[in-house]
């Protein structure tokens, strides 16, 4: 069961548009089975959209088409698809009135532009689009279906879940695709892949595994595909429990789960809370963490302590550690700890002092040093880290680190 998908428009090859519908079509056809073989982006110019229909001609099962259904001069998918498919427009007037009654809700005279859009290619079938003017058009020829939608993602969106999906779920008995995805942290994606050759090796010819790293998270991506449900899952598991025993330091979590939702969890289930003293992140992990519903039950608050005044005023932070270690030190990260959990009376507090950069660098502390400490009865762990130069990544991969390090020790305590 393979698919394609096309989207139409130039606004998607100048990079004004991103090409979402893709990304979510992409994501509901692999749950419906499909092998989504290839996604191409062309102009709305007839050579392109000729060229890519042919591409994918005889290839695929499926082939999704979305945009260049507006009623402007701009939008040809419609008179494209006529000529790819040997046919001709013609009026439907069940379409004509759905558009008549739409304008007329919406206070808008009809003109001649909404009544082309009720003008289909002879041959195709009409899904009727609830959400807007422009109806989608099903064709089958050799074999292959066809299928073109308006561009606008809630449109595209309603066709798919309403009529598009159901029947293509019907007709196709579908091949069973399951993703387990195991987050990690803590390591690079080069190094992993050393670590885990002997699994990959290892792997079932059905399950193949994916390396998708994202800010210093690196998710695993397990997918398996089969005919019999029980028996894949049970296969999957089985890898899963493999990778929990090869790899148990760097694994915090699965599916979506963030740092923060895991954090969130464990401070919950130990009746645990946090605070934040932060410097070069500058309130980032106070965000991430408050990103996370119910997180007011373990989180109480932060005090970004971007200036040695607040470091000493609020944090307590002593004048001599600050000029004799600066501020960016072992010592002035744990001062801040420290002093933060005893301003708010918590259980764990997480700091962080570093230079995000682009410039503040030295040689001894070059940009993207960071310290980070995480306070808590039994102490105070402190960890330096140095990253790359990009000062957005950095505050990230600042927050990151300190959020993995809290976890750490929230698992320990
Ligand atoms: P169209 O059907 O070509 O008139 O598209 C209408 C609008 O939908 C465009 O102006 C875009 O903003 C949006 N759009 C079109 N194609 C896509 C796409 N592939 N992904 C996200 N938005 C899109
Ligand atoms: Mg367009």
């Amino acid at each position: 069961m393979k698919a394609a998908i096309i989207t139409i428009g130039d606004e998607l090859l100048i990079g004004q548009t991103i090409d979402t519908n893709s990304a979510w079509m992409g994501a509901e056809l692999s749950k419906s089975g499909f092998d989504v073989y290839r996604i191409t982006s062309v102009h709305d110019r007839r050579e392109d959209i000729i060229y890519a229909l042919n591409e994918a001609a005889g290839k695929t099962d499926v082939v999704l088409i979305t945009g260049g259904l507006g009623p402007t001069s701009d939008d040809i998918t419609k008179q494209t698809l006529c000529e790819f498919f040997n046919t001709h427009l013609v009026m439907n007037y069940e379409v004509l009135s759905m558009i008549e009654v739409m304008m007329s809700h919406r206070n808008f005279p009809m003109n001649d532009k909404n009544r082309r859009q009720a003008e289909v290619p002879e041959s195709c079938r009409v899904l009727k689009n609830a959400a807007g003017t422009a109806p989608g058009m099903w064709f089958e020829k050799n074999s292959t279906i066809y299928i073109s939608m308006p561009g606008v993602p809630h449109e595209m969106k309603y066709l798919m879940k309403e009529l598009v999906l159901p029947e293509l779920n019907q007709r196709f008995t579908s091949q069973i695709i399951i993703h387990r995805n195991i987050m990690t942290y803590g390591t690079f994606e080069s190094k992993l892949a050393d670590i885990l050759a002997d699994f990959e090796s290892g792997l079932p010819e059905n399950i193949k595994l994916a390396y998708l790293p994202a800010s210093g998270v690196i998710k695993l991506r397990l997918t398996g595909t089969g005919s019999e449900h029980d028996h894949l899952l049970n296969l999957i598991n089985e890898q899963v429990r493999k990778l929990y025993a090869t790899i148990p330091e760097f694994i915090y979590g699965e599916d979506e789960e963030s740092l923060e939702m895991v954090i969130g969890k464990l401070l919950m289930a130990k009746n645990k809370t946090v605070v934040t003293a932060e410097s070069c992140t500058g309130g980032e992990i106070s965000h991430l963490i408050t990103s996370v519903p119910g997180s007011s039950v373990y989180y109480k608050g932060s005090v970004i302590a971007y200036s040695n005044s607040v470091k000493t005023q609020l944090l307590g932070v002593q004048d001599y550690i600050l000029t004799r270690y600066g501020s960016v030190s072992e010592n002035t990260a744990k001062e801040m700890a420290v002093g933060a959990r005893n301003l708010f009376n918590t259980d764990f507090a997480i700091s962080t002092s570093g230079i995000a950069g682009p410039d503040g660098g030295t040689e001894a502390k070059p940009v993207g040093t960071v310290w980070i400490a995480v306070a808590s009865e039994r102490g105070t762990v402190c960890e330096k880290r140095v990253f790359g130069n990009d000062r957005i990544t950095n505050i990230t991969r600042f927050s990151l680190a300190a959020l993995n390090l809290l976890r750490k020790q929230i698992i320990n305590y």
